[in-house]
């Protein structure tokens, strides 16, 4: 059905959003002319027919002077499609991209548009970007006329959730899909993905029952049907019910491989050789891990390949074949180091994104709980005698902290530590959360061998600030500064206040010398701040320290340290300026970039 070749970075879930994309297409036909008409015809076949998809393209493009601005973007779309299928991700990025920002555009092309993208950025696993896209298709979904589309919306949410190794959330939308699909097809892939996210929260039950009645449902999806079964297996595995895994399993072996995608054929071979291995059969458990690591050549960082060639590591240690155990053993651990990488990045990825979605549900909150002491200020009012006053306030006080941590508490109850970590006045992380965030993106850098860099800050004659105009004031400045170097960040800086007047930004990805930049944005940013707004006039200035990874190491203590001593250089050398941390050796640290050098 697919040309293995085309699809480079063979994926089954690449795979099986094409299909249901071009399923949708065919039923949302409306032909209103020849345009029209070769436009549909041309989605329709994308899939099944791509050099007939080609032709017809290039016959469009000929007559593309004559197409209306909504088959433009209709004919941007199926050329992006083109490349994304011909393994060109990169160069049909930016025309998806460009389909997004047309105003003018169809919202139907355009979220089209977006799960392409979606599924491009999970492919390459860039989990970050997909999460950005996937929070707008989110908010996008619930205006999608079209029912396909809008199904489509929820299936490449379910899967892209469950790549993601976000399981709770892949079932929460693979559930809903269930609930709203007529189509069979629909229905048994987002059985598969149900199943395959209860296998994985551990609430897949073990009476077979679910199972059988998912595969019946994939009765003409031999994909989704065996995934289920390799799914299953995976369960009875784990109880030590090789004897039923192998039952299961092996009468499919033949329509497995035929499907010819690997991602399946993997799950379904190294299942069979673990099965085999719990029953001491070693030849049989060697040949399919063997099967296995030869068919996932291309998926090499995939849970069940890393597991096959455990599997035949331990197989050769069996037989005492030392040298060969060794060199499998090696294989093994480098996999599996790779493996466990990738899945950090999936959770770095989430874990940013959700600590953006609770700093806007911080706000939210803060402006609810105005709303209670409204509520508690009318009973006020309303009440006569001073003892019921009394009585109606404890009341109203009692009811609103109640209902307050009552709905934390049941709702989310691990949001209110999360909440309780971002420092109140200035809405940005506080130094113990900061410090537990800050370890985790070090981790995380250093295994991926990325650069990471820290600004450390200090306002300047701060306690003149508070003396002079009072403490509100000083409220007032420590947060305008704490805005003004926000508006210049990007969303991955991970920004806190260490204590009193003393910030930090950490920046993933970003090298001393681009850090420096930024630094020293934020200094003009902060001398530039008005302060009219505070009913009085002074100059805030702050003084800057910078160091990096490759400078400082990957120790949070120490890097802190250096970042902390650069600021005081910067202090000593008359502050409102930027000093780069080096060590001793180096002389004359302190650098002012004037406005002049200034390149951004
Ligand atoms: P330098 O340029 O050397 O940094 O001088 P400075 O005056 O800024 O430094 P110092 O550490 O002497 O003073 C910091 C002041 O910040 C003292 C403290 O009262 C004040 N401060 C700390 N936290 C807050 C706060 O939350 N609000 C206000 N208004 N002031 C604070
Ligand atoms: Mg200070
Ligand atoms: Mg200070």
């Amino acid at each position: 059905m697919f040309n293995k070749n085309r699809l480079s970075k063979s994926n089954l879930y690449l795979t099986l959003f094409l299909l249901l994309f071009s399923y949708a297409q065919n039923a949302s036909a409306n032909i209103s002319s020849d345009i029209d008409q070769l436009l549909e015809n041309a989605n329709k076949i994308r899939t099944s027919d791509p050099a007939k998809f080609e032709a017809l393209l290039t016959e469009l493009e000929k007559k593309s002077p004559k197409l209306t601005k909504q088959q433009s973007y209709y004919l941007n779309y199926l050329q992006a499609y083109k490349l994304t299928f011909n393994g060109k991700a990169q160069e049909a990025l930016p025309l998806f991209q460009s389909i997004l920002t047309a105003n003018e555009a169809d919202i139907g092309i355009k979220f089209r548009a977006r799960l392409t993208i979606i599924n491009i950025f999970a492919i390459e696993q860039n989990w970050t970007e997909g999460l950005l896209y996937l929070s707008i298709l989110l908010k996008e979904l619930p205006e999608i006329k079209d029912f396909d589309i809008y199904l489509n919306g929820l299936m490449v949410t379910a899967i892209f959730y469950n790549q993601l190794g976000q399981y709770s959330l892949g079932l929460k939308y693979a559930e809903l899909l269930f609930s709203k699909a007529h189509q069979t097809r629909t229905l048994c892939v987002s059985k598969m993905v149900i199943i395959e996210s209860k296998l994985h929260l551990k609430q897949l039950s073990s009476n077979g029952a679910e199972i059988e009645e998912a595969v019946k449902l994939c009765n003409s999806e031999p994909i989704a049907a065996n995934f289920i079964r390799s799914y299953n297996a995976k369960l009875n595995l784990t109880n030590n019910k090789s004897e039923g895994v192998i039952e299961s399993l092996t009468p499919y072996l033949a329509q497995v491989k035929s499907t010819k995608y690997p991602r399946l054929i993997v799950e379904v071979f190294t299942s069979l050789a673990l099965a085999h291995w719990q029953q001491g059969n070693l030849e049989q458990a060697e040949e399919y891990a063997n099967t296995s690591t030869l068919i996932g050549e291309s998926i090499k960082t995939t849970q069940a390949v890393v597991a096959a060639y455990k599997l035949l590591y331990q197989v050769a240690k069996k037989q005492n074949k030392h040298l060969k155990a060794l060199t499998l053993h090696e294989v093994h651990t480098e996999l599996d180091k790779t493996y466990i990488n990738e899945t950090q990045a999936k959770h770095l990825a989430f874990q940013l994104a959700e600590h953006q979605a609770i700093e806007q549900k911080n706000e939210i909150d803060l402006l609810s709980k105005k709303n209670q002491l409204l509520t508690a200020e009318q009973a006020l009012i309303h009440a006569n005698a001073e003892n019921t006053r009394l009585i109606i306030l404890v009341l109203v006080l009692t009811l609103s902290v109640l209902t307050f941590w009552g709905y934390r508490l049941l709702k989310a109850h691990k949001r209110i530590k999360e909440l309780a970590e971002y420092d109140a006045l200035t809405g940005i992380f506080n130094r113990g959360h900061f410090t537990q965030v800050a370890k985790n993106a070090l981790r995380y850098c250093q295994s991926a061998e990325q650069e990471l860099s820290l600004i450390m800050f200090d306002l300047d004659y701060f306690k003149k600030i508070n003396d002079t105009y009072g403490h509100a004031c000083g409220d007032w400045a420590l947060k305008t500064a704490v805005d003004a170097c926000k508006s210049i960040g990007r969303q991955n800086d991970i920004f806190a206040r260490l204590g009193g007047e003393e910030f930090c930004i950490l920046l993933t990805s970003c090298d001393k010398q681009t850090a420096q930049v930024r630094a020293e944005a934020c200094r003009q940013a902060i001398e530039d701040i008005n302060t009219v707004d505070s009913g009085f006039e002074f100059t805030i200035t702050a003084s800057f320290g910078v160091t990096d990874v490759k400078t400082s190491g990957y120790e949070l203590e120490k890097i802190l340290a250096d970042a902390d001593s650069a600021a005081y250089d910067a202090k000593h050398a008359g502050r409102n300026q930027v000093s780069v941390f080096k060590t001793p050796d180096l002389e004359n640290n302190v650098v002012k970039l004037d406005d002049s050098r200034n390149t951004f």
